[in-house]
């Protein structure tokens, strides 16, 4: 059993291991962020299961666990293959634990996450000597049945106003909540913004502008999930090196 990352979305992002195990497997349950054009490279052999579709039609997580726990009491080989890396917001923890009170023995193969793929492919590095030297992931989109953010706002907020750079995973639906909550709590209006939508995709797209701006900026360019929202001066480098990463 294996928990392996795809990547962002292009298949040469994979790691070398995980086309191995795709290749070499009798199973491959695969979610939504994956590609097609990944699965149809795969050999006949290889049954390819979608537990990522929309609902009505999303196969629970308690059904993913345990396909995952039978199809490996079976003796198959299994590869379960995420989105960027298994454990960035995949629920790949989850599946471990399971995994383990099962006693399945099972692997972890990382791979690219969005969260530094989509910038970094946009021109925006999440480090520079110059204006940051921390990084914070996040989600953008808390689970409905928290009553309370789990997400320290204060804190968040004085990370990037101290220089460090915030990454916003799932934030599309929630920006101007997300946008807001930055700002109550003491981010400057002209903070720089880049949404990176479908990174390394045919689609890839990115807006920047400001925590004044980013709003229209998304709504004027109709930014959809998936995307990856970057908060902090790192995203005027972008400014700087587009012209050559765009030619
Ligand atoms: N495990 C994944 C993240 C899963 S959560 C990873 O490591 O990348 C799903 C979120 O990931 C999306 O809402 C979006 O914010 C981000 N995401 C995944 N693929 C993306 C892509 N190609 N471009 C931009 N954002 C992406």
């Amino acid at each position: 059993m294996f928990l392996v990352g795809s990547g962002p979305g292009d298949p040469e992002l994979l790691t070398r291991k995980a086309w191995r195990l795709l290749t070499d497997a009798d199973f491959v349950l695969h979610d939504s962020l994956v590609d097609d054009a990944l699965l149809d490279q795969l050999p006949a052999s290889v049954e390819v299961v979608d537990v990522g579709k929309r609902p009505p039609d999303r196969t629970s997580q308690a059904d993913i666990n345990d396909m995952l726990v039978d199809l490996a009491r079976d003796g198959a080989a299994v590869v379960r293959l995420k989105g960027g890396d298994p454990h960035v917001f995949g629920r790949g923890g989850e599946e471990a634990q399971h995994l383990a009170a099962a006693d399945v023995p099972f692997e972890v193969v990382p791979g690219v996450s969005s969260a530094v793929g989509a910038p970094g492919v946009a021109g925006i590095p999440l480090t520079h000597r110059d204006c940051a030297s921390s990084v914070t992931v996040v989600t953008g989109h808390e689970t409905p049945d928290k009553d309370e953010s789990a997400l320290d706002w204060d804190a968040l907020a004085d990370t990037v106003v101290s220089g460090g750079t915030l990454v916003v995973l799932m934030g599309v639906r929630r920006l101007s909540n997300n946008v807001a909550a930055l700002r109550d709590h003491g981010v400057p209006a002209e903070t720089p913004v880049a949404m990176v939508q479908k990174a390394t995709w045919r689609d890839e797209r990115t807006v920047s502008g400001t925590l004044a701006t980013i709003e229209a900026e998304k709504e004027a360019a109709g930014i959809e999930p998936p995307a990856v929202t970057v908060v902090g001066n790192v995203v005027d480098v972008r400014a700087d090196t587009r012209e050559l990463l765009d030619r």
